[in-house]
């Protein structure tokens, strides 16, 4: 699995889905890895539930330039957690 460091990306193939980088490093487990998102809502619950397992996830806000613009709340999160956890979280984001 290869990982691209601009996009917290792990993938397949040679070359990013996100950037199309095509130097991507070998993942390690500690890398944070995107593996979702998540409606705002849910976003804080389930980084305490994580975090509860010792499972460490950060959540990035995501949502219209304008809603940034203006300081309303954003509609989602993006989910990153370290590659090792990742298939793990992509099924519990899933279920969502
Ligand atoms: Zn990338």
């Amino acid at each position: 699995m290869n990982f691209c460091e601009g996009c917290n990306i792990a993938c397949e193939g040679e070359r990013c889905p996100k950037c199309g980088r095509k130097k991507l490093r070998a993942v390690t487990d500690d890398d944070f890895c995107l593996v979702g998102k998540v409606e705002r809502l849910f976003g804080d619950s389930l980084k305490e539930n994580l975090e509860s397992e010792g499972i460490d996830c950060v959540l990035m806000p995501y949502g219209s330039g304008v809603n940034a613009k203006f300081a309303l709340p954003l509609e989602s999160y993006l989910v990153y957690v370290r590659y090792k956890h990742s298939d793990k979280v992509r099924r519990i984001i899933e279920k969502i």
